[in-house]
């Protein structure tokens, strides 16, 4: 709860339910911090149980309708929403950057324009996509129908707010399901603006609503729900835990895309250049903060050293501060609490034996920004790869360097953890490159580069990264029930 003066000062995000923007059930909200400056600027609705039966009883009203409009109705609405967000894109790119923490430049760069992608993708994905036709010699003919399944669950994430917000609800949205929604409430900013958007373009009621709320009560209480057969989650694979624990018991659909501890692996015969160039990205970028960040570094023996130094001194030449400033490569962690855990992580990982080539401190800038939730990027060394910091999940600008010896020894360093999302390899020998991206266990993996991403591709972990695959049509197969229907022929 918020102290009474402060609840009239700020802007109160609100809920998108039945079309409406609403005040929370019981009018309590959370505050919102800026993480550039560790300020609070706005207040985030604290939606209870309430509020989320009320978005799932207006998405079940809305399904008929919804699903028998018109694909190419569906399509207008998706795409009218990303033509408003691309007018409306300055506004956007600050807003994400200022509930996040991301630079600007990055926001402007990534986030926005695939929010809008991801629409316009699904909407085009659509149009494309094709039932199955089997015919039995002259006996029966069968063709597949792909459904929608109702009111869909689609719960994610704060490091890429809208981006991974869109990449969940345009999907579900396009091939005919309602949703109820849930955001980070970390994050919330931007799929508030995005409701607003929908209001404006005119989706009907009901179709999209989005309630903000802690995951531990939103969140559970949409995926429990007997009325949301089917869940989307992009979150820690904890969390994911709990989530194919509530969804079980009820036979859910459930598509989990959750944490990584991705390995990127620098061979002695790559190019050194480039392997540098996409390792600073792959640890950096965002603050370390996406799931397809490569944090255990592996560098074959021969090279180890000028890699070494050639990694500490173009990180420490780095720029962490201000978001606003497009001269920063980082801007600031997400929220005080996940700074002081990725700090913990840190200490921990020096008593563990670990030495600290670069960075390993929160970083204090003067003036307004000295609450902001700064820590430089940070390189580790002398630590093996059973160590609590090359297995556990740290979602910050923290990597370790670990030497090898041959590509025997790496396949087994690499899958030796819990994870399997994605990797990068970096060799000029193509023969080694498809003979190691066959025996890693990943979902994805990157050959000399690092997220270049093709929407249509199938996104995913395995292990503890998740079920199942997004992107293209698997993500039009997971939010579609499929039936078969057979003809028998006289
Ligand atoms: P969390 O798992 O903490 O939260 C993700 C979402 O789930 C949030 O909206 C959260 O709400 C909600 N939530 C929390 N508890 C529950 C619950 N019991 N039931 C239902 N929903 C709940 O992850 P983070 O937001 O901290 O995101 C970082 C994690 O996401 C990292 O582990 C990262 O690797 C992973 N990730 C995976 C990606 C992939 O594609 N594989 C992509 C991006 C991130 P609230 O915030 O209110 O707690």
């Amino acid at each position: 709860m918020v102290e009474e003066p402060l609840l009239y000062k700020m802007k109160k995000i609100k809920n998108y339910i039945d079309g409406k923007l609403v005040s929370p059930f019981e009018n309590s909200y959370i505050k919102n911090y800026e993480p550039r400056t560790g300020k609070v600027y706005s207040l985030i609705p604290e939606s209870k149980n309430k509020d989320v039966e009320n978005a799932i009883k207006a998405a079940k009203k809305a399904f008929v309708k919804w699903k028998n409009t018109t694909k190419e109705k569906r399509a207008e609405f998706l795409i009218a929403i990303a033509n408003e967000i691309e007018k409306q894109k300055e506004k956007f790119i600050k807003a994400e950057s200022r509930d996040n923490g991301k630079p600007e430049w990055l926001a402007a760069k990534v986030d926005i324009p695939r929010a809008s992608q991801n629409l316009k993708f699904f909407a085009s994905a659509i149009l494309n996509y094709e039932s199955k036709f089997h015919e039995m010699d002259n006996s029966a003919i069968n063709y597949t129908l792909k459904q929608p399944v109702g009111v869909a669950g689609c719960i994610s994430p704060w490091n890429l707010p809208l981006y991974l917000f869109t990449w969940k609800i345009a999907p579900a949205l396009i091939t005919g399901n309602t949703v109820v929604a849930k955001p980070s409430e970390i994050t919330p900013m931007t799929a508030y603006m995005f409701s607003e958007l929908c209001i404006k373009v005119g989706l009907p009621k009901g179709v999209l609503n989005i309630v903000h709320g802690y995951g531990e009560v939103v969140g559970e209480y949409l995926t429990k729900h007997v009325d949301v057969p089917i869940i989307s989650f992009t979150g820690g694979t904890e969390t994911g835990k709990k989530i194919a624990n509530n969804t079980s018991k009820m036979f859910k659909k459930v598509s989990l895309e959750l944490g990584g501890k991705n390995p990127n692996i620098i061979f002695d015969d790559c190019d050194l250049n480039l392997a540098l160039d996409y390792t600073i990205k792959a640890s950096f970028t965002n603050q370390g903060q996406i799931c397809l960040c490569g944090s255990r570094i592996f560098i074959q023996k021969k090279i180890y050293n000028q890699f070494k130094k050639n990694l500490i001194k173009k990180t420490s030449a780095l720029k962490v501060g201000d978001p606003k400033n497009k001269k920063n490569f980082l801007g600031a962690v997400v929220s005080k609490d996940h700074m002081n855990k990725i700090l913990e992580k840190i200490n921990l990982a020096k008593k563990e034996g670990g030495k600290i080539l670069t960075g390993g401190k929160r970083k204090i800038i003067k003036g307004e920004l000295k609450e902001g939730y700064y820590i430089e990027p940070t390189i580790i060394e002398n630590l093996k790869n059973d160590s609590f910091i090359n297995q556990e999940e740290v979602f910050g600008p923290v990597v370790c360097i670990i030497p090898f010896e041959n590509e025997k020894d790496v396949i087994k360093l690499a899958n030796d953890t819990k994870y399997g999302l994605s990797s990068s390899i970096f060799t000029k020998d193509i023969d080694k490159a498809h003979r190691v991206s066959r025996e890693i266990n990943s979902g994805i993996v990157w050959i000399n580069s690092w997220m270049i991403r093709d929407l249509r591709i199938p996104f995913g972990g395995m292990k503890q990264s998740g079920v199942g695959r997004e992107g293209g049509f698997k993500s039009l197969d997971f939010f579609t029930e499929t039936k078969n229907v057979c003809i028998k022929i006289n």
